[in-house]
């Protein structure tokens, strides 16, 4: 295979033999910090990260087999361990010898992400289980370096009586700073602008926007060039804030700012229960507050509380209701652990009977329950002794993580589904298993995907509705969520579709939308869209796993169009080496023996006769160019008004030049369509085809209906035999190889479908061929 078209693919190549000896690779190897000449020779082992060694030869081994595989792994390069996805196929060079084809690809950037999800679930379960404030700090802290880099990091707290926020926690590598409070007035400081407004505050560079900054700014540690802070709200309450401050400028962009928003509700709610929790341990220590103080404050917990007392319940708070479904009365004096799985009975057991024997026992872990209609509750628990009204209890406090572990679950689903889709062979099963996760794994009733074509969306496949109202939406119409979608090229979150200008009715009983684009860089392929009959319902996690799907459905239908590049640009090579080997020799031999008799005397006749071979090599040459064109889909002309009988007249008087002893006879009035200038070239090739095979007359007829024209062009030459009629049209097809590319009627089928028109050949009587060409006048 030629390396200059492997050069101009988008992907790198690397080929490699069986025993893994690199034996090509493109120029792409370059961007990996590799030295392209120096590869070659050495093992693929070598650049493969240890752990997927043996998934690679078991993948060799299908090759051998003659599959075609596909992983993601992690390569070595001199640049840094870098994510790819390969796929390789067994290719055939010669009779005996098969050598692996791969493609790679860097997929760095999206293991990055599919890592940031993960670990946003890992945080939200951890967090919850904290009631200390400074353990929570803490983990935020270590947490949220997973996320985003920062030199600063703070938290705020406010505090109301004293209308300030205080900064709780600072640290700057590492290092603590001072705590600090400022009044909550909108200039007094960075963060009491955005704890007065209740909106997050970015600032991109501090030097460029010094004129602007909305508010004092107080360097405690090193000078931030970087800031972004966000409120914490508790319910409709601002409790605080939280701040990762960077000395790079431009540190920060929307991407932080979503990651930190999202993150900083279950911050706020861990911040919560730990204020509240606060109380109860100064209760403890200060034991002249009164016990009715005590329980007001263990009610208004966001978590649930439990107190046991050897074995039974003998308090818990109303939250304990949301979660296990049982009314408090019907709870107390209960044994704990009946509402614990039976999986779950024993470990839970021992861990209880240890921490009430003083002994070392885990105090926080994830616990399995049952609820009260035997339902599976998962709850994040963190045990404390009390002392209860006198009694040596243990303090339970529960945190409802049912749908986090629900979430985590459909990721692991969804996570096999994007493999599979990966490997899909067609946009149409890409669509079908997107759809089919939508609808399985994540339950969504009613799913939709759209297609990106010009200035349209295609709503291409859906599932869920009984019919679902299809027109193809323009993508510059006001109206349409989808639409919006599309021309934004951002996901867009309907709540309630009665209150949502952009709705446009799809389904029966909507009333909350999601729709998010499948994209990857700049390239927009369609819109991922669900709906639900119920106002608000698609959470926040929902959606972000939606997006994920769309995001995998990007990268899949990307690798299609570049696998279809791939195929195209391995036969335009075949048909290149097709064309040097066979048809260009002929009429260069030709010319070769003129300019040899040349040599020997001048006659012009034999300059005519170089001039004849080489002007056909000419054509040729021209031939397979616009092929490659046409093939490639790229036509660079506009559609024109055309005048057939005009064309078709230049067409011919062209030709007629060409062979003596011709005739053309046109029968047609003049008739007008929309197309391309190239149709010409229709004209020409069947025209030329006429004689060339022996034809000496040929008599073009054209008839015109209401929305399409139809020309035929008849010959009196041998005629084409009834098997052999369709296949002509097909490139290198001949009915006897001595002359021609066998591209002329290839193209001439490419140009018409082109104009949206067919044309077929039929036998003439009583001799010869007809070609009918029928166009569309539009
Ligand atoms: P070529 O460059 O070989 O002419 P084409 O694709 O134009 O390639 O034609 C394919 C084959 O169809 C030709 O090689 C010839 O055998 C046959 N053919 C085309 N037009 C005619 C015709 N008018 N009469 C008879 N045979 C024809």
């Amino acid at each position: 295979m030629s390396s200059e078209i492997l050069d101009y693919l988008n992907d790198t190549v690397v080929i490699f033999d069986s025993q893994g000896t690199i034996l090509f690779s493109n120029r792409f190897v370059e961007n990996y910090g590799f030295e392209r000449d120096r590869l070659v020779g050495t093992k693929i082992w070598d650049y493969i990260s240890p752990e997927f060694r043996d998934k690679v030869l078991e993948d060799m081994k299908k090759i051998e087999r003659g599959e075609s595989v596909e992983r993601e792994l992690k390569v070595l390069t001199p640049a840094g361990e870098v994510w790819v996805e390969y796929r390789s196929n067994p290719i055939k060079i010669g009779e005996n010898t098969k050598v692996v084809f791969s493609t790679l690809r860097d997929i760095t950037e999206k293991k990055k992400e599919e890592g940031e999800f993960k670990r946003y679930y890992e945080f939200t379960s951890k967090i919850s289980s904290k009631l200390n404030m400074d353990e929570i700090f803490k983990l935020s802290y270590e947490e949220l370096k997973n996320f985003v880099d920062f030199d600063i990091f703070t938290i705020g707290l406010v505090d109301r009586e004293r209308n300030s926020v205080r900064i709780e926690f600072s640290v700057e590598r590492g290092r603590f700073l001072p705590k600090r409070s400022y009044k909550i007035l909108p200039e007094e400081s960075l963060s009491s602008w955005v704890v007065y407004h209740g909106k997050p505050l970015l600032i991109r560079n501090f030097k460029e926007e010094e004129d602007n900054l909305p508010a004092k700014v107080h360097v405690v540690g090193g000078e931030p060039q970087s800031w972004l802070g966000v409120p914490l709200f508790l319910k409709d309450q601002i409790i605080g804030l939280l701040t990762v401050q960077s000395f790079e400028p431009y540190a920060y962009d929307e991407r932080e700012l979503r990651i930190l928003q999202s993150l900083s509700s279950q911050l706020s709610m861990a911040i919560g229960n730990a204020l509240l929790y606060q109380k109860i341990k100064e209760r403890e220590e200060n034991a002249h507050l009164e016990r009715e103080r005590y329980r007001n404050i263990l009610e208004n917990l966001l978590t649930g509380i439990v107190i046991i007392y050897e074995g039974k319940i003998i308090y818990v708070n109303r939250f304990i209701e949301e979660i296990l479904g049982s009314r408090v009365q019907n709870l107390i004096g209960e044994d704990f652990i009946k509402f614990i799985h039976p999986e779950m009975k024993d470990l839970v057991l021992e861990n209880y009977r240890r921490r009430m024997m003083g002994l070392p026992a885990p105090k926080n872990y994830v616990v399995k329950l049952i609820d009260d209609k035997g339902g599976i509750r998962w709850a994040q628990i963190n045990a404390t002794p009390v002392n209860w009204e006198g009694l040596q209890a243990e303090l339970i406090s529960l945190q409802d993580i049912t749908h986090l572990k629900d979430m985590e679950r459909k990721l692991m689903e969804l996570v096999k589904v994007f493999r599979d889709i990966k490997i899909a062979k067609s946009k149409e099963e890409i669509y079908n298993m997107a759809l089919n996760a939508l609808f399985n794994v994540l339950n969504f009733s009613y799913v939709v995907v759209g297609e990106i074509k010009d200035n349209t969306i295609e709503i291409t496949n859906y599932i869920g509705y009984d019919e679902y109202n299809i027109y193809p939406l323009n993508l510059y119409e006001d109206k349409g969520v989808i639409a919006w979608v599309a021309r934004n090229k951002r996901p867009y979150y309907v709540p309630d579709v009665k209150k949502e200008p952009l709705y446009l009715p799809g389904g029966k009983d909507i009333r909350c939308e999601y729709a998010t684009p499948i994209i990857i860089g700049d390239r927009l392929f369609g819109v991922l869209n669900i709906e639900k009959k119920e106002v608000n319902s698609i959470a926040e996690e929902e959606r972000n796993l939606v997006d994920m799907l769309a995001e995998h459905m990007a990268v899949a239908l990307a690798s299609l169009e570049r696998q279809e590049d791939l195929q195209r640009a391995k036969n335009f090579q075949e048909l290149m080496v097709h064309i040097m080997s066979h048809d260009l020799k002929n009429p260069l031999a030709v010319s070769t023996g003129y300019v040899e008799m040349l040599r020997e005397e001048y006659n012009p006749e034999y300059v005519e006769g170089a001039n004849r071979a080489l002007e056909e090599a000419f054509n040729i040459i021209e031939k397979v160019k616009l092929f490659s064109r046409l093939g490639s889909g790229k036509i660079y002309e506009k559609k024109t008004p055309l005048s057939l009988r005009s064309l078709i007249e230049k067409a011919s008087s062209l030709i007629l030049e060409k062979y003596a002893g011709t005739e053309v006879v046109l029968d047609m009035e003049e008739m007008r369509i929309e197309g391309y200038p190239l149709l010409d070239t229709v004209f020409l090739n069947i025209i030329d085809n006429a004689f060339k095979y022996g034809a000496t007359k040929v008599t073009i007829k054209g008839t015109e209906f209401q929305d399409y024209v139809k020309i035929s062009v008849m010959d009196n030459g041998p005629g084409i035999p009834e098997d052999m009629k369709d296949k002509i049209f097909e490139p290198f097809e001949r009915l006897s190889s001595k002359r021609g590319s066998g591209l002329g009627l290839a193209i001439v089928k490419m140009i018409v479908q082109l104009h949206g028109g067919e044309v077929w050949v039929e036998n003439n009587v009583p001799e010869g061929s007809i070609f009918i060409v029928q166009l569309p006048k539009g």
